[in-house]
């Protein structure tokens, strides 16, 4: 099969042959029809993770269809259309049998620890596999398992927003933009950031109430203003830089909470002093990928017409280098998929 392969850091993905994964039992083969490409792997090719090991096939929210079902696998035949849950997990631990498999200590991912999805074939576990719904296109459901599912989790798990609650969303890209969207669903009003107006006008199209254009400075300034002063009950930071975290621990109300999803690695968290944290009582929250149960709630979201996958480009595999070019410089409107 064809795979772009990570052979050298700091080097571009090459177009390869390599061998089809074989699937034992419990396991499917999916053909791979579209899989998302995420920020994350941009890092990976720069530089060395502890859990990649080269050569390594990058890709870790794919969409595909069933062509091989192994041994002692119920509920999958071949021809089926399938989006794949990242984590593969012990399935035993205090995280699993609790649904919280993104904090199993014994787990491996896809695009990861494991082989991912930039080829024509993936082999996974029949646990990991989700059926979409006949509506949504292979292009789509390759924007599901983690831009998606991760913001579901976010502002529906961590946050537990609720209806007329202010949220700020820093960021509105392949994830920031679905945060928009599932908090203007759960009924807040919902104030979008970002450095570029194109993807503010976007979040508008979202169903953002407000935007800010965070170019201009004064982001936790204007948050306080357009909150009459009271600040936010919920910011998402979806970036994650130095500026974009003082912002959103500066336009919090008391008992707000701050939740990180986004993160650049080289920089000091640059926290509230611990008196601020317990004076203004502000919740400071990590979040990270999401859980099992999470895919099939998302699912069922998008069944109902209530949310839909947002792809703002689509790349044949063999331009996956292309395609990490434009997520870095261009003003891409919602996810990016690489089709085999
Ligand atoms: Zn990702
Ligand atoms: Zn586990």
């Amino acid at each position: 099969m064809k795979a772009m392969v990570l052979r050298e850091y700091n080097q571009p993905l090459r177009l390869e042959e390599v061998e089809v994964p074989k699937i034992g039992a419990g396991e499917l083969l999916v053909r791979v029809k579209a899989c998302g490409v995420c920020a994350s792997n941009l890092k990976y090719v720069r530089e060395p993770a502890d859990y990649i090991t080269l050569p390594h096939i990058l890709g870790h929210e794919p969409a595909g269809e069933v062509v091989e079902v192994g041994p002692n696998v119920e509920g999958f035949v071949r021809g089926d259309r399938v989006c794949l849950y990242i984590f593969v997990t012990c399935r035993e631990c205090l995280y699993c049998t609790t649904g919280q498999e993104n904090s199993c200590l014994q787990q491996r991912r896809i695009g990861h620890e494991l082989p991912g999805a930039y080829a024509e074939y993936v082999k996974v576990p029949a646990w990991n596999a989700f059926k979409i719904p006949d509506a949504i296109s292979f292009e789509e459901a390759g924007g599901i398992a983690d831009a998606m599912v991760t913001s579901y989790h976010a502002v529906r798990e961590k946050a537990q927003v609720r209806v007329g609650e202010d949220i700020a969303v820093m960021g509105v890209g392949g994830l920031g933009s679905n945060a928009v969207q599932l908090a203007r669903l759960a009924g807040c009003r919902v104030i979008a950031i970002d450095i570029t107006p194109r993807k503010l006008e976007f979040a508008r199209t979202l169903g953002a109430d407000e935007t800010i254009n965070a170019q201009t400075g004064g982001v936790a300034e204007r948050i306080r203003a357009m909150t009459k002063g009271k600040g936010v009950d919920v910011f998402f930071d979806y970036v994650g830089t130095r500026d974009s975290m003082k912002a959103g621990l500066h336009c919090l109300r008391r008992g707000g909470k701050f939740v990180l999803v986004g993160h650049e690695p080289d920089h000091d968290f640059q926290a509230k002093t611990f008196q601020e944290i317990i004076m203004e009582e502000v919740e400071i929250i990590g979040s990270h990928a999401s859980t099992r149960n999470e895919m099939q709630a998302v699912l069922k979201l998008i069944q109902d017409g209530k949310i839909r996958p947002i792809i703002g480009a689509v790349y044949p595999l063999a331009e996956a280098n292309e395609a990490h070019r434009a997520l870095e410089t261009e003003e891409i409107l919602g996810r990016i998929v690489l089709v085999p």
